[in-house]
Parts: C-alpha cells; sequence; structure tokens
C-alpha cells in the first residue's frame, strides 16, 4: 500500500528546517501547521536517510520540554540531525572537558538524577583525572556556582543536581578491571549491577547495596549498606586503595600505606575530600546465594515488627533480611521483606529464612537459588534518556541501637499517622562491627538496623522523625538523609571523628569547595 505522507506546516519554515536527500518532502500549508520541531521528529522517525537541520531551539511551554524534544530528536535521529549551538554562557570554559548547557543534545538525559529534579547552569563530563583537576579549577573560578559531583545519579542525601549552579559529572569513568588476588579496579561512574557482573565471572561478589544501579562513586566514598555486609562488612570495608583529586586539582592515592588520613576520611566522608577517580576493593568467594522476597500480612504491626527484630538478631552473618511498610490500611499493614543467604543450598535457605516468614501472615513468597549478579541485575538499565526524578526528596535516617517494644510502638505510631509511606528497616550487625568505630569515618558500627523513612510533608516528617532521634536512634547513615540542619552533620559524625574530619578539611579543602554533601565547615561554624 502506498500512503502519501503528508506534514500540515509553513513549507517556508520547513525548508529552512530540513533538507531531504531523496529530494523535497510533501508538504502542505495550512493554518496550525506542525512546528518545524515537530515535523523533524516526524521525518527523522519516517526516513532514515533524512538530515535535517534545525533553524532554532524549540519552541515549548517550558524549558524542560525544550529540552525534552531535544532530547527525543537526538534519540530518534542521533547524528542525522544537527541544531544550533547556542553560544555557552561561559567564556572560560575548561580545553577538550565535554560539557552540557541547557539547551545541548543530552542536556537533559544529564539534569535529573534518579531522586532529583534539577537544571544546572552547566555540566561538565571530565574522562580523565587531569580533566577531572582542570574542572575543579573551573569551579574554583566560579564560587558562585553551587557545586554539585555526579557518579551514577542516585545521589539521596548528595546534591548531584541542582538549578543554577555547576555539577561535574564523572560517570563517563566507569571501568572495571578485576585484578589479581580478588582485587577489583572500578571507576566511580560504573554501577554495582556492572561490577557484580563482572566479578561473577570470577566466582567472586563485593557487597554494595539492595539495588544494583546505584553508582560506585556516591556509595563507596559514604559506607554501603547492603545483603553482604553482615557477612563482608560496609563496601568502603572492603576498600585497599582509593584515587581522588583534590580540590587544589592535585592527583592523590590514599590507602593503609599513603595518605592514611585521607583514606580514613574517604571512607565514610569521602565527598568533602575530592573527586574520587578509581577505587581498589578487594572482594570475597561468592557463588550461589538463596534470595527471597516475602509479602506478609499483619494486624498487629508492632507485634511483627517487634519479632523481627528478635529473628533478625539472632540470623547467622550470612543471612540478611531488610523490611519495609507503609501506612496501615483499615487496620492491616502488608510488610515486604527482601533478604539474602549466602548459601546455594536449598536446605539452609528454608531454614534461614522460616523464622522471618513467622512474623505475620505469610501472603506471598518467592524464593530462588540465584548468582548474586542476578539479583544485583534486577535494577533497570538507565536509557539515553537518563533518569527522570523530579523535585526534591524528603527522606530521614537513624541508626537504631537495639528494636525495643517502645520503638516498635512509637514505629507503628508514625506509620499509622500516614507521615511515611517507605519506612524501611535495614539488617546490620555481624561483620559491620568487626571494624573499629575509630578506624574509618563511617563510625556507628554497632547498631541493630539503619531505618529510613521516605515521606511527602518535610514538616510532618520532621517533627516525627526528631522525636524518634531523642528518644530511639543513635546516629543517622548519611546516605539516607536529606534533612540540611546543622544537627544532622552530628548525628552523621560522634565527636571526636567531627573533630578529626574538620582538621583534614583545613588541610584538604579549606576553601570548601565540595560542599554538596554533609559538607563540613572546616572552622567548627557548623558546632
Ligand atoms: C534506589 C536506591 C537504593 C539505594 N540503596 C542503598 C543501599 O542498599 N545501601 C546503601 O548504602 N546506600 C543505598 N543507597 C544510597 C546510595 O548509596 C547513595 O545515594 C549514593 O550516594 C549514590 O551514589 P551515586 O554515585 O549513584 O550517586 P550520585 O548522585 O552520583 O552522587 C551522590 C553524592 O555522592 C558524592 N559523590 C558522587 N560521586 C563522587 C565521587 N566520584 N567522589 C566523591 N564524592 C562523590 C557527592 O556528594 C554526590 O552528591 C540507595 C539509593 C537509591 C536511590
Amino acid at each position: 500500500m502506498i500512503m502519501d505522507q503528508r506534514i500540515a506546516l509553513d513549507p517556508a519554515t520547513f525548508a529552512a528546517a530540513t533538507t531531504h536527500l531523496d529530494g523535497p518532502a510533501v508538504l502542505e500549508d495550512h493554518e496550525g501547521g506542525l512546528d518545524p520541531w515537530t515535523a523533524a521528529v516526524w521525518l527523522a522517525a519516517r526516513d532514515d536517510n533524512a538530515r535535517i537541520t534545525l533553524p532554532a531551539a524549540p519552541a515549548a511551554v517550558s524549558p524542560e520540554m525544550a529540552d525534552k524534544a531535544l532530547d527525543t530528536l537526538t534519540a530518534l535521529a542521533g547524528t542525522r540531525v544537527r541544531v544550533p549551538g547556542a553560544p555557552s554562557r561561559f567564556d572560560d570554559l575548561p580545553d577538550g572537558v565535554l560539557k552540557l548547557e541547557p539547551g545541548d543534545p543530552g542536556y537533559r538525559g544529564r539534569s535529573s538524577t534518579y531522586m532529583r529534579g534539577g537544571r544546572p547552569a552547566l555540566i561538565l563530563r571530565p574522562r580523565t583525572p587531569g580533566e577531572v583537576a582542570d574542572a575543579l579549577a573551573f569551579a574554583r573560578r566560579h564560587p558562585e556556582l553551587a557545586l554539585g559531583l555526579r557518579s551514577g545519579g542516585h545521589g539521596i542525601s548528595g546534591r548531584s543536581t541542582n538549578t543554577g549552579g555547576l555539577i561535574i559529572d564523572v560517570g563517563g569513568l566507569n571501568s572495571i578491571e578485576v585484578l589479581a588476588n580478588g582485587h577489583v579496579r572500578v571507576g566511580p561512574g560504573a554501577t554495582w549491577k556492572q561490577v557484580a557482573a563482572a566479578l561473577d565471572k570470577y566466582d567472586l561478589a563485593l557487597g554494595s547495596g539492595d539495588y544494583g544501579g546505584v553508582g560506585v562513586g556516591g556509595l563507596a566514598t559514604a559506607g554501603g549498606i547492603g545483603f553482604l555486609s553482615r557477612e563482608q562488612g560496609l563496601t568502603i570495608d572492603r576498600l585497599r586503595a582509593v584515587e581522588l583529586v583534590l580540590a587544589d586539582g592535585t592527583p592523590v592515592r590514599a590507602s593503609d600505606d599513603e595518605n592514611q588520613e585521607l583514606f580514613w576520611a574517604v571512607r565514610g566522608a569521602g565527598a568533602n575530600f575530592g573527586v574520587a577517580t578509581a577505587f581498589e576493593f578487594e572482594a570475597e568467594a561468592v557463588t550461589e546465594v538463596g534470595w527471597a522476597q516475602l509479602a506478609l500480612v499483619t494486624q498487629d504491626l508492632e507485634e511483627s515488627m517487634r519479632q523481627f527484630g528478635e529473628v533478625a538478631r539472632d540470623a547467622p552473618r550470612d543471612t540478611t533480611v531488610f523490611w519495609l511498610t507503609g501506612q496501615p490500611r483499615q487496620g492491616q499493614s502488608v510488610i515486604q521483606m527482601y533478604g539474602m543467604v549466602d548459601s546455594g543450598d536449598p536446605d539452609t535457605i528454608v531454614e534461614r529464612l522460616t523464622p522471618f516468614a513467622t512474623t505475620g501472615l505469610l501472603a506471598q513468597q518467592q524464593v530462588v537459588v540465584a548468582r548474586y549478579a542476578d539479583v544485583m541485575a534486577q535494577a533497570a538499565d538507565v536509557g539515553a534518556e537518563g533518569h527522570h526524578g523530579r523535585g526534591e526528596p524528603i527522606s530521614r535516617s537513624g541508626f537504631l541501637p537495639r528494636l525495643t517494644d517502645e520503638f516498635a510502638r512509637d514505629a507503628a505510631e508514625l506509620l499509622r499517622s500516614g507521615t511515611t509511606f517507605f519506612f524501611q528497616l535495614r539488617h546490620m550487625g555481624g561483620a559491620i562491627a568487626d571494624t573499629p568505630s575509630d578506624a574509618t569515618a563511617f563510625a556507628h558500627r554497632t547498631p541493630e538496623f539503619s531505618v529510613a523513612a521516605i515521606g511527602m510533608d518535610r514538616q510532618a516528617l520532621d517533627e516525627a522523625w526528631d522525636r524518634l532521634m531523642v528518644r530511639h536512634f543513635d546516629g543517622l547513615y548519611l546516605s539516607f538523609e536529606t534533612d540540611r540542619r546543622p544537627e544532622r552533620l552530628h548525628d552523621a559524625f560522634p565527636p571526636a571523628t567531627l573533630e578529626r574530619l574538620r582538621e583534614l578539611k583545613r588541610r584538604y579543602d579549606p576553601g570548601r569547595l565540595f560542599r554538596d554533601n554533609f559538607p563540613i565547615d572546616p572552622q567548627g561554624e557548623d558546632r
């Protein structure tokens, strides 16, 4: 069947907008025709031979829509589309460093993150430590621009996007090289599912978190509480060396043998001290694991939570179960548990999980024997369109030394109030406590659980969480905290740790260049 392809458009505009290898497209001119951008999208999708030159940036109801139109077009047409190069707002851009500004193709895909919407004035995308140093020199020349660091774009506390500021995006530094003796060298832009896949070929695994889409750079500079932490320790406990570019542009390597103080600081407060450009970890032998997703129903939320606390406390190190629920509906709560048993033996897996499955009425279960890498691979790939975070997440965190009856009562009350739709208990303990609390800047080594809640109403969640903080929590995990009040820095770092971090901040970043994630004031004015 031959179809008469027509687009309704002002022919003069269209002629300026497009050239066609096979001769002119058939046009019809009438009122209310398509704008050249829509026509270009149509043409790009219809004809692989079309070469399209656009006359101007898209007319759109908002800058975000204009970015979206541009990204759709470049996704469809790739190099076949030529877009007018808008002059840069900056006349001192670092030579050779890839940059994205509003209106550039690909900008939209890097302007938002997984959790957050943003519209930075400039995104610099260095591909080598030297280019990172050049990007940092630009940042130093522009103190008026808020600076965010971005690796995998899954920051919650870390403001890896912003509006009107500068982002140094090291997502392109994403190589993974498996070395001898279970060591692996990883770029900050790799994701944990990519790391898991690379190690899987050698029957190795490195604990990270519960979601394989998270980036290496943010997690490995903060902690890393995941499914293997009770056995392997935190991700930072497996770190053997890190390479950073400091605020003044100096590249350094830090390990137990060199720049030891910096190595201490990076393991928990890394975002304050430099841009990490490579990590070396020591992985451990892991092959098949038991992977469980359970859904339980309970009418007695408090009791189920309390029982979960007891079962989790008694679990061996090879077993880690996270607990998640939201507001009860009609007096009933649905509890999701997802967890891992580091064993491929079905009998062991069932034995380990059965006590958890009896803390409510088991409504659904899926338990499989899988490779660790397959569990991590469940995270979706980020496509060419990038992340779509919108607005600002409202997340609070607390470390719970012990899940007491009083905590279960107060937490159940919080859940019933509807202040949080996502309330999670992350099983800690085990090997996390094998590292002394002064051995890394991450100092909270002995809690039973890391607790996190996400809500819609900042004030309501803050008020409720502040009460829990006073009554039950001892510290917080900075990666799940979005509250910017100065007290939070003191929750994240106990006094001796914070004092030591301040001293190091005075030495390595006295000008506070790095300030997007629990910024430490070198002078201690955040006291
Ligand atoms: C869906 C989801 C699941 C998660 N699950 C877990 C989990 O199971 N366990 C856990 O511990 N955490 C978890 N997190 C938290 C996560 O570890 C942090 O948000 C982490 O910062 C994300 O790293 P990223 O590189 O993807 O983030 P980005 O958004 O790229 O960066 C976040 C921040 O990290 C810092 N940073 C990034 N790159 C560098 C670098 N190269 N050098 C120095 N600092 C840098 C910056 O302050 C930046 O603002 C989860 C987050 C999400 C969104």
